[in-house]
């Protein structure tokens, strides 16, 4: 053999590697919350609106993730896009407690590491992704709630912001009506339990699973919770597990719907343990778990997305704001059920 040819030989492993490299897809999937969402419910102007705002969420994450970027970078810029936007139910926007404040949950997981990190029931962080990143980099714990997580975030430099920057007054009109209903006693009863969050009223948080190119998947959630919650209330977004998960041996997956059904589901980790355990492909498995839901009388849905680039958008709402983008096809934004899912 010639030394031509065997430098050839040599070579060959190492241009199919960076083929391969090359070819692997990455991407993003994005949603802006699951819930009672038709056409009679939106205006057409107001309906432009999402679709804009989650493309332009979509674009920030993926423009990470094309020059080569971080999947735990594409998660966060996709997701304080849709913190800083009024139209969601996160950050800005955020749905109002019974005490007629604004408080957030969040929560963040590197699917190479298993890293995760979480914030719960913050009143002054602008974004509180931003924080529960910043719990799984620059702590030594997991998840941070109320004032301790806000001291936290002082220690670390954080502008705080005040209350008001988040409330809305559609929003404010929200609690108005789920108080009014609990006031008149028509809601909230042991037989009818489905009624006491009126379904209607909570749209809009906000999730982002990623993909990149070197083939690490990641998980991010933010949210207000649910109008009217009480007594210190957290839902399943900043819960590992149940709102947020990812590993790179499986997949990652972000929550929204009705948290306390997400939470006695752990709705992302059953996810990821059908494929563990049983090898199930991620839509199949997405499936099965949002069925479970169902059936405890839970309603909502997940996004999903595992190493191979494949996606799930499951939900057994009326509509889930969501977006995709990735390499190997087309960028699609939806909002109604009966769009592509
Ligand atoms: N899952 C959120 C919560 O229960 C709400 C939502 O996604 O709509 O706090």
């Amino acid at each position: 053999m010639t030394t031509f040819m065997k430098t050839l030989l040599l070579l060959l492993p190492l241009a199919t590697l960076a083929a391969s490299a090359a070819d692997r897809p990455y991407g993003l999937v994005i949603h802006g919350g699951a819930g009672v969402i038709e056409r009679s419910a939106l205006s057409p102007k107001r309906e432009a609106e999402y679709r804009a705002k989650l493309a332009e969420a979509l674009n920030a994450g993926y423009a990470v993730l094309e020059k080569g970027g971080a999947s735990l970078d594409a998660v966060t810029a996709a997701i304080n896009v849709m913190e800083d936007s009024p139209l969601f139910n996160a950050g800005k926007g955020a749905v109002f407690n019974a005490d007629g404040i604004c408080e957030l949950d969040a929560s963040i997981m590197d699917g190479r590491t298993q890293a995760a990190g979480a914030v719960a029931g913050v009143h002054r962080i602008k974004n509180p992704i931003n924080l529960a990143r910043d719990v799984m980099a620059k702590s030594e714990h997991v998840m941070m709630v109320g004032d301790g997580a806000e001291i936290f975030a002082r220690s670390l430099g954080y502008e705080m912001v005040p209350n008001e920057y988040f409330q809305t007054d559609w929003r404010r009109e929200q609690l108005k009506k789920a108080q009014e209903k609990e006031k008149s006693g028509k809601e909230r009863t042991a037989a009818v339990p489905a009624d006491y969050f009126t379904r209607t009223l909570r749209w809009g948080t906000v999730g982002c699973v990623a993909l990149d190119r070197a083939g690490n998947l990641a998980a991010g959630t933010s949210t207000g919770g649910m109008t009217n919650k009480k007594f210190g209330r957290v839902g399943d977004a900043p819960i590992i597990g149940a709102g947020t998960y990812a590993s790179n041996a499986t997949c990652a997956v972000s929550a929204t719907g009705w948290g306390e059904f997400f939470i006695r589901v752990g709705v992302a980790r059953d996810i990821a343990a059908q494929m563990e355990y049983r090898g199930t492909p991620l839509q199949a498995a997405a499936a099965a778990t949002i069925a479970k839901v169902g059936r405890l009388g839970g309603d909502g849905g997940v996004i999903a997305l595992d190493a191979q680039g494949n996606v799930a958008m499951e939900f057994n709402s009326p509509g889930m704001y969501r977006a995709v983008r990735l390499s190997h096809r087309p960028a699609t934004v939806a909002i109604y059920g009966d769009e592509a899912k």
